[in-house]
């Protein structure tokens, strides 16, 4: 039931949306998607196909050919498709190269833009001050003469931009003369070397989406102040109208969502790589256990708030756990370190095998295999925790008294359990034990595995924007832990999530195969710190 919240009940407030919903999810393909994207991708397919039987549209902003690239594109399509999020078209900001330099032709014909040499940090610093440029009052004979050196790519046409003609000194500085076209004689990897101009994210974002009909631009708060230099484009070249409509940005704790930083994760390799169960990407939190349903429903349900708010992973976890639950099968596994072997008193001679469900509550889960016999291994930790006499649970057995401990001082003298005999007492009532062990028999083929817990990449909640970040990379970000599970566990698929009886939620990571362990990666239920 929890499952069903498609968000189809939020009150969103489109205007406009008799005549048909358009929306559009813009990525530039220069990295993974990251659970941000996430969010911009599922609300506007959310508008587009459930709210209203609208059209969405998937466009690759792909105006600067120095970050982007092909395997970006692809990996954002397929993990698109992961969400559920099927894109009616898709589309390229560089389909349009022709009609945005069309448009910005004639917005300088029309006394609406001027072409500029001013350095960049005058620049930065005379739109800071309310001040103009000595260019805004040049012909347009001389600026279309520079922007034609500019469409060249001469080196005299690199130290041109074109600034659409708005304000000097707006109180909304994203009115102050934008820049909206600059030269860069980079090859582009879908236009190649045909253009050695390209348009600004401020100029296109308008134009391309009033070629495309899109109705509802849907943007994130810090581009607020952008909407009027939006409407302002929309006015001057004639263009249809378009709604703007703001959503905020997600951010969590100790996390990055910045394409850029994450690129550099990969390459200085504090990461394996995108699908780093670390990375706050589409693909690194579903390695992490996240499952796509469990995604969908924390991020409607964020949907239609406008507050800026720093997420902790917590509630993320808190919310897949409700979906992961009723699919982990139950198993057992047993640290490695310092386990104890334990001799079961009253054991049958032989060991034997019972088929147990999976799952006490969910049976349709199917059953396992829980073999019994004399001979069993245990946790140090719980041997060590053991009284003379005193009864305990067996997991999936019965009670048995703790009849001996056998102890080793080792080098530092810490007391290390070496063994154990327990006798059997199934008749004894195991809601009256406090303690309920796990355990393994001995006599079964044992399945060696990998538990792998990971901790933050970054060691600061929230870095502020004069922190370096580079100087809060958390050093150790992963703990392995080396056990022995039962043999069920040897059929395991990667992928497939189980829970350790007493242990957590497991995601396998590598099957076991070839006699080499099986991984499994920790998944966070937003219980503990993580
Ligand atoms: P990044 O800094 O990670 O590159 P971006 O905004 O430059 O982010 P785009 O590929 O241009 O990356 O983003 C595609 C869409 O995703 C945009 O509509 C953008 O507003 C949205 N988006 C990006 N980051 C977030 C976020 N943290 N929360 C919500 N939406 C986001
Ligand atoms: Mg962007
Ligand atoms: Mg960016």
């Amino acid at each position: 039931e929890e499952a069903k919240d498609d968000g189809a009940s939020y009150e969103i407030g489109l205007q406009d949306v008799e005549h048909g919903v358009v929306t559009r999810f813009p990525p530039e393909p220069s990295g993974y998607l990251h659970i941000g994207h996430a969010k911009a991708a599922l609300l506007n397919d959310f508008f587009a196909h459930k709210k209203y039987k609208g059209t969405l549209i998937l466009r690759f902003d792909d105006t600067n050919p120095l970050k982007e690239k092909q395997e970006f594109q692809d990996s954002i399509i397929e993990d698109l498709a992961l969400m559920g999020i099927k894109p009616d078209t898709t589309t390229h900001t560089s389909d349009y190269f022709q009609e945005l330099y069309d448009y910005c032709v004639q917005m300088i014909k029309e006394g609406n833009a001027y072409a500029d040499n001013t350095l960049q940090e005058v620049m930065r610093k005379e739109r800071m001050d309310g001040l103009p440029s000595k260019c805004r009052d040049n012909s347009v004979e001389e600026n279309l003469a520079h922007f034609d050196e500019m469409k060249a790519g001469t080196p005299e046409g690199t130290k041109w931009f074109i600034r659409a003609k708005i304000s000097v000194d707006n109180p909304n500085k994203a009115m102050r003369d934008p820049v909206i076209y600059r030269c860069s004689p980079q090859p582009h990897h879908r236009t190649g070397d045909k253009w050695k101009i390209y348009p600004t994210y401020d100029f296109c974002c308008p134009i391309v989406d009033a070629l495309e009909g899109v109705t509802h631009a849907l943007r994130t708060t810090e581009y607020k102040d952008r909407d009027a230099q939006y409407q302002w484009m929309l006015k001057v070249l004639k263009l249809r109208n378009i709604y703007n409509w703001d959503f905020s940005r997600m951010n969590f704790i100790r996390t990055l969502l910045s394409k850029r930083k994450l690129t550099k994760f990969v390459e200085t390799g504090v990461v394996w790589g995108w699908d780093d169960p670390r990375m706050p990407t589409v693909r690194g939190i579903r390695r992490r256990g996240m499952t796509i349903p469990a995604l969908q429903e924390f991020i409607l349900k964020q949907g239609p708030s406008k507050n800026i708010v720093n997420l902790d992973w917590s509630s993320f976890w808190a919310t897949n756990k409700k979906f992961i639950d009723p699919i982990a099968a139950r198993y057992t596994a047993i640290e490695d370190d310092h386990k104890v072997p334990v001799t079961v008193v009253g054991a049958r001679a032989a060991p034997y095998t019972e088929e147990r469900a999976k799952h006490a509550k969910y049976t349709d889960l199917g059953t396992k295999k829980v073999v019994f016999s004399g001979n069993i291994i245990i946790e140090q930790a719980d041997a060590r925790s053991f009284v003379q006499d005193e009864e305990i649970t067996l997991m999936n057995w019965g009670n048995a008294i703790v009849r001996k401990v056998s102890h080793s001082l080792n080098p530092l003298s810490l007391k290390t359990v070496t063994g154990v005999e327990l006798e059997l007492h199934l008749q004894g009532d195991f809601k009256k034990t406090k303690k309920k062990i796990t355990w393994l028999s001995s006599e079964q083929e044992l399945v060696p595995v990998e538990l792998v817990d990971f901790d933050y990449l970054i060691t600061k909640d929230k870095l502020e924007e004069d922190d370096n970040w580079e100087h809060f990379i958390n050093p150790k970000t992963e703990v392995r832990t080396k056990a022995t599970a039962d043999c069920n566990v040897a059929s395991l698929r990667v992928d497939d999530v189980i829970q350790f009886d007493r242990k957590g939620y497991f995601r396998v990571d590598r099957a076991f195969a070839h006699g080499q362990p099986a991984v499994l990666f920790l998944i966070p239920t937003g219980k503990a710190a993580r």
